[in-house]
């Protein structure tokens, strides 16, 4: 493809294994011929005073100019005086909705076969609004901020992504019952966007008797929406009911239609520089990035070629009981497309 025909999309190799794993995506890409060309950030040394991060205002614009962008894992700097780095993320960018795809991988025996679910999760307030302070000594209060706006957002999101992706049902998960009126307004939100998809089932779940049902029967779930704080922790949980953080991708979507997938797992430090990380994770959110640009060949055909090179077992990372490195297993899947 001529350059004008190529897509840009930024790319955070981040932190620790980032860049290896960041480096096998580009090969996958190139060998399954992506017409996409990254324009590469790294986090900087400094605080950038116009985020008040270490991320610069530069790799912020390009996401913003591009509209898609892919991250490896970062490792938050220590110190004070700066902002967390995915909080930069979520604020500069807006990035209210995380949306996380959770399915068995054939041939990766865990406890459940047929998980095929997916985590929506609202990414911007909830619990994690920030607002925390000392009533008097001793006592201590915690804002959960919960807007109107901000939950028909992630609703809306989830009705749509449930549609576009032939799903039948979205289930929003609450604590109702005990938080009248926040949880309350969510629900309501979500039933008001529930009455324009009249074609996708609609229920709603307590979040503990949801979990139950989880570790008992996954396969009860399709599409779940939620508040932030239970979707922060029943994302994790779907993602220990496939085999673990090193193979969830994740997508997080922003005003304006942003899309910046993200792999779940850290920077792994310890085993970083050694060519052992299982590349998974991050190629499956780079097919996430893809199907957001609708390149829906080049996505399917990336992730039959990594679920057949998983299911085989000849390459197998670490992680998956396997002793191949991080270059013959990518070299695996590209033999496989
Ligand atoms: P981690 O996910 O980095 O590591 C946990 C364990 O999982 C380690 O044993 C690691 O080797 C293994 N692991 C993780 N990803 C793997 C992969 N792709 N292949 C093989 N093994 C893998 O979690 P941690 O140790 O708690 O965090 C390390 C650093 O990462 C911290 O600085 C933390 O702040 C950062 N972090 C960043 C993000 C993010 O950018 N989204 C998320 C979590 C942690």
């Amino acid at each position: 493809a001529s350059r004008s025909h190529l897509i840009q999309a930024t790319l955070f190799p981040g932190d620790g294994i980032g860049p290896e794993i960041a480096e096998s995506v580009k090969q996958v890409f190139n060998a399954a011929e992506v017409p996409i060309e990254w324009e590469e950030h790294y986090v900087g040394d400094k605080v950038d005073p116009r985020t008040g991060s270490f991320l610069t205002w530069e790799s912020l614009e390009s996401v913003r100019r591009n509209g898609v962008g892919l991250k490896g894992p970062m490792a938050t700097p220590v110190g004070k005086g700066h902002r967390s780095l995915n909080l930069t993320l979520r604020k500069e960018l807006g990035l209210y909705s995380n949306v996380r795809p959770c399915y068995s991988l054939p041939g990766y025996k865990t406890r459940y076969d047929d998980v095929n679910l997916v985590t929506i999760r609202e990414n911007t307030e909830g619990e994690y609004s920030g607002l925390e302070h000392q009533v008097v000594r001793g006592v201590v209060e915690s804002l959960k901020v919960i807007t109107r706006h901000a939950s028909l957002r992630v609703a809306e999101y989830a009705f749509h992504y449930a549609k576009a992706h032939g799903r039948q049902r979205v289930s929003a998960i609450h604590k109702a019952n005990i938080m009248r009126k926040t949880d309350g307004l969510f629900l309501k939100c979500c039933r008001e966007v529930a009455e324009k998809y009249p074609e996708i089932q609609y229920e709603e779940v307590i979040i503990d008797n949801c979990m139950m049902m989880l570790v008992k029967n996954p396969t009860l779930f399709d599409v779940l929406v939620m508040p932030n704080l239970y979707g922060d922790i029943i994302s994790d949980l779907c993602a220990g009911l496939i085999g673990g953080l090193g193979l969830t991708p994740s997508c997080n979507i922003g005003e304006g239609g942003i899309a910046l997938a993200e792999a779940v797992h850290g920077s792994a430090p310890d085993i970083a520089g050694k060519n052992l990380a299982n590349p998974t994770a991050l190629l499956l959110s780079a097919v996430m990035m893809l199907r957001h640009l609708e390149l829906y060949d080049k996505g399917d055909r990336i992730q039959n070629a990594i679920l057949k090179t998983i299911a085989e077992g000849k390459y197998r990372t670490g992680d998956l009981g396997g002793t191949s490195t991080t270059t013959e297993f990518t070299k695996a899947i590209c033999d496989n497309l």
